[in-house]
C-alpha cells in the first residue's frame, strides 16, 4: 500500500518537500476494524492548519505521519459487526490506497442514492457545514442579501444555492470570470465579484456596492482577508456572520503577519461589530455531527432532483495529491478537490 506522510512543517505556502510518498506493508484490521481500498480521498483547506505545530481546535498530524482526511472505499476484509466486503463507506483513510479504521468511524454509502464521490463534497462535510453555517448561524430571511466568498467551492456553492431556495439575493465572491460564470449561470447567485480583478479593498469594496446595493445581512466568512475588509463596513445593522474559515491567512502562520498587513486591526474590527450591532460565531463543523443526519433528509433530494448543483475536480493518482492541495489553496480548483486513487 501507498500513503503520503507529513515530511516537514511549512513556512507559508506548502511545496513538494513537506510531503513523502511512501509504500508500506498492507495493515490487518483487528477487532472492530475494516480494511479499505480507498477509491477517492478529500483534499480540504482545513488539512493546511493540520501541517502546522499550532494550538488549533484539533492535534497537529506529526512530523513523518500520514496526513490525514476524509475518503470514500470499498471494503476489502472485515472484523467489523454492520460491514462486509464489498460494502462502500466513507470513512477517515488519510492520504492513503488503503487503510484500516474503527468501524466506529466509518459510515456506509448506498451508490444507488448518489454518486459516492458526493459523500466528500456535497453531501458530506463541506456541503453539511455550508448547511449549519447559514441556517443556524445566519438565520435568513427571505428578502435579506447574502455574501459568501470561495462561492463555487462545495461550502459556498451550497450556501449561495440554499440562500437562494429560501429568497435570499445571494452574491458571490470568486477568482477569476470563469468561476464568476460557474457562479451565476450554474449556482444561481444573482451576482458574483472577481476579487482577483481587484488589487486594492477599495475597488472591490466599489465592486460589492454595486452587486449588494442594499447592504448585506449575511456574510458567510469563507476567506478573511481583503474580502473580509471590504465586506464588513456593508454590513446591515443586525447582520450575522457565520465564521466559518480564512482561507486568505492559513499560510500566514496562525494569522500573524498576513493579518495585520490588510490593515484590519483589532479595534477598527471591533468597532465595526459594534455600530453594526453584528453578532459573529465562529464554529467548527466537527461538533456537529449530531444534525448530519437532518442536513442529509433536507439537501439529499435537493441533489437528486438538481434543485442543488454540484462541481467536483477530479485528480487521478496519489501521488498527485499534493500538486492538487497546493492547487486548490491557491483557487487552481473548480468545485470540489478529489483525487482518484483507485
Ligand atoms: P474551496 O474548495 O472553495 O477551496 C478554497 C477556495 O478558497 C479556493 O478555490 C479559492 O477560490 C478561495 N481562496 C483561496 N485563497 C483566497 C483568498 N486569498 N481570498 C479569497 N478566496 C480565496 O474550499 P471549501 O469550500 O472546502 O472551504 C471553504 C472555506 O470553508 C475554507 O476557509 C475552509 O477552511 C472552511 N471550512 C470550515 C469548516 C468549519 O468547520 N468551520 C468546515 C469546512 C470548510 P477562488 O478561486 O474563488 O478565490
Amino acid at each position: 500500500m501507498q500513503q503520503i506522510v507529513l515530511a516537514s512543517r511549512p513556512d507559508g505556502a506548502p511545496g513538494h518537500d513537506n510531503f513523502r510518498l511512501e509504500t508500506s506493508d498492507m495493515p490487518t484490521p483487528g477487532a472492530g476494524e475494516i480494511l479499505v481500498k480507498v477509491a477517492y480521498m478529500s483534499l480540504d483547506p482545513y488539512m493546511r492548519g493540520r501541517m502546522d505545530d499550532a494550538k488549533s481546535y484539533a492535534a497537529p498530524v506529526p512530523l513523518g505521519g500520514k496526513m490525514e482526511g476524509g475518503s470514500v472505499g470499498h471494503v476489502i476484509a472485515s472484523n467489523a459487526d454492520g460491514f462486509a466486503e464489498g460494502d462502500a463507506v466513507f470513512g477517515p483513510f488519510g492520504w492513503a490506497s488503503h487503510a484500516v479504521a474503527d468501524a466506529r468511524m466509518c459510515r456506509k454509502l448506498n451508490p444507488d442514492l448518489a454518486p459516492i464521490t458526493t459523500a466528500l463534497g456535497v453531501l458530506g462535510m463541506p456541503g453539511f457545514t455550508g448547511w449549519y453555517g447559514l441556517n443556524e448561524i445566519g438565520k435568513p430571511k427571505a428578502g435579506e442579501t447574502l455574501l459568501v466568498a470561495a462561492a463555487t467551492g462545495p461550502v459556498g456553492s451550497m450556501v449561495g444555492q440554499l440562500a437562494k431556495a429560501k429568497g435570499l439575493r445571494a452574491v458571490g465572491v470568486a477568482g477569476g470570470p470563469d468561476k464568476c460564470k460557474l457562479a451565476t449561470e450554474t449556482f444561481g447567485f444573482d451576482a458574483c465579484v472577481d476579487h482577483r480583478a481587484h488589487d486594492n479593498v477599495s475597488g472591490l469594496r466599489d465592486a460589492l456596492k454595486e452587486a449588494a446595493p442594499d447592504g448585506i445581512d449575511v456574510y458567510f466568512e469563507n476567506v478573511g482577508g481583503p474580502v473580509l475588509e471590504a465586506t464588513l463596513p456593508q454590513m446591515n445593522r443586525f447582520g450575522r456572520i457565520p465564521l466559518c474559515g480564512m482561507i486568505a491567512w492559513y499560510n500566514a502562520g496562525g494569522l500573524g503577519d498576513g493579518a495585520s498587513s490588510q490593515g484590519l486591526t483589532g479595534p477598527k474590527l471591533w468597532r465595526t461589530l459594534l455600530v453594526n450591532h453584528l453578532t459573529v460565531t465562529g464554529f467548527i463543523i466537527a461538533n456537529h455531527w449530531d444534525r448530519y443526519g437532518e442536513f442529509l433528509t433536507e439537501v439529499a433530494p435537493m441533489v437528486a432532483d438538481g434543485r442543488v448543483k454540484y462541481e467536483e475536480d477530479i485528480t487521478e493518482g496519489l501521488e498527485n495529491a499534493p500538486q492538487a492541495f497546493m492547487d486548490m489553496l491557491r483557487g487552481g480548483n473548480t468545485g470540489k478537490t478529489i483525487v482518484k486513487v483507485g
